[in-house]
């Protein structure tokens, strides 16, 4: 049996008709940028989120940097990283002209581990950036009693995660201001680039408000030296549309790693996802590890069964961080991380059979 990485099918077919509707909506409305449908939208996902304020933005990387500008983070300023996340949330930190610090992970669950973070913590830190990596919450109350105590900001990235939550608040909510993604594989994707930042303070909202649109509150005004990073319409309507169907496809998600965790059990030198006291896991990427990673994913592929990498190279060893000064060998976990990792196809509608077949082809290796 074939089965793909990722597959829109048992999501996108039956919204067909409403996904259409919401374009010839936006189509005959006339109006294309920042209006009616961004407004609603960003209302409906700032309740889905239970935060006071969702701003809607061109994609996740902006809507990181966005918040790190609303913050006044920049130039000086250092801001702890995970060392093994995706490079969008480094990237956020230099485009502002901040410092990454990178803290390693809990190897068990790949997120941020709040142990190590405050012996990163120098004069200059300003701020603190969990991931809720692979689609599982970081420990919020421990890092948010980190940053309390040190007077620091706390951006989460919650691109992979909407809907996750620790100690049954939901990711998104914890920090001063989060970013999030509704690139097209996200839990939640539009048809094309788009993201949103999330937070309680009306002040940052109302700054992000501003910045996103040339740093202009009043057309041809300017107070700030602000970005184009806005949500259009056409996104926003289709975002609608897929909202209100996002639980149903967690829970479906949750169902497929519940197969997994139980077709893959007892498999030797085959590590599962673990899920943290308190996290909920939303599976935006359902990740094992393996010394024999590479031979494994060869393997699948000669298969038929698609799979990716999440991510071969941590940041500090990218080409693009080379100025940085961070060694090779700095971050071992990351590293390891990195060169052990598999991500095995899931979406929402999987079906338990693509789910066997994929554990026999592995039980077979
Ligand atoms: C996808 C992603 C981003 C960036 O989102 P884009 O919309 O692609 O800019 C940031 N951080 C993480 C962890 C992501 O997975």
């Amino acid at each position: 049996m074939q089965v793909p990485f990722l597959s829109f099918e048992p999501q996108h077919k039956p919204l067909r008709e409403a996904m259409q509707n919401a374009f010839a909506r936006v189509y005959d409305s006339h109006w294309y940028v920042l209006g009616r449908e961004v407004e609603q939208f960003e209302k409906e996902y700032a309740s889905f989120s239970q935060v006071a304020h969702a701003v809607g933005v061109a994609n996740g990387l902006d809507a990181l940097v966005l918040a790190l500008r609303a913050l006044e983070i920049g130039p000086g300023d250092e801001v702890i990283v995970p060392s093994n996340t995706y490079i969008a949330t480094w990237l956020a930190v230099t485009q502002v002209g901040a410092t990454p610090v990178p803290v390693e992970p809990d190897p068990a669950t790949s997120n941020l581990d709040p142990a190590c973070i405050e012996a990163a913590l120098m004069p200059r830190t300003r701020a603190i950036m969990p991931v809720h990596l692979y689609g599982q919450a970081c420990r919020m109350t421990e890092i948010m009693n980190i940053a309390t105590r040190h007077g620091l900001f706390v951006i989460e990235d919650n691109a992979q995660a909407q809907g996750a939550s620790y100690a049954g608040q939901y990711t998104g909510s914890f920090g001063h201001v989060n970013g999030t993604s509704f690139y097209p594989g996200k839990n939640l994707g539009a048809l094309g680039d788009a993201g949103a930042i999330t937070t309680n303070s009306n002040d940052l909202a109302q700054r992000i408000r501003v910045l996103r649109n040339y740093g202009s509150q009043r057309k041809y005004y300017n107070e700030v030296m602000g970005y184009n990073s806005r949500l259009d319409e056409l996104q926003a309507a289709l975002l609608r549309v897929k909202l209100p169907e996002l639980p149903t496809w967690t829970l479906q998600r949750q169902q497929v790693a519940a197969w997994y965790d139980k077709h893959l059990d007892g498999i030797a030198g085959l590590r599962l996802p673990v899920v943290a006291q308190g996290a909920t896991h939303v599976y935006h990427l359902y990740v094992i590890h393996t010394e024999h990673r590479d031979a494994l994913q060869q393997h699948l592929t000669a298969q038929g069964i698609g799979t990716l990498i999440h991510y071969p190279v941590p940041p500090h060893r990218q080409q693009a961080y080379h100025g940085l000064d961070l060694a090779a060998g700095d971050y071992p976990i990351a590293t390891e991380l990195a060169a052990t990792c598999l991500s095995l196809p899931i979406w929402p509608g999987m079906s338990e059979d693509h789910v066997a077949a994929v554990a026999v082809a592995i039980r077979n290796f």
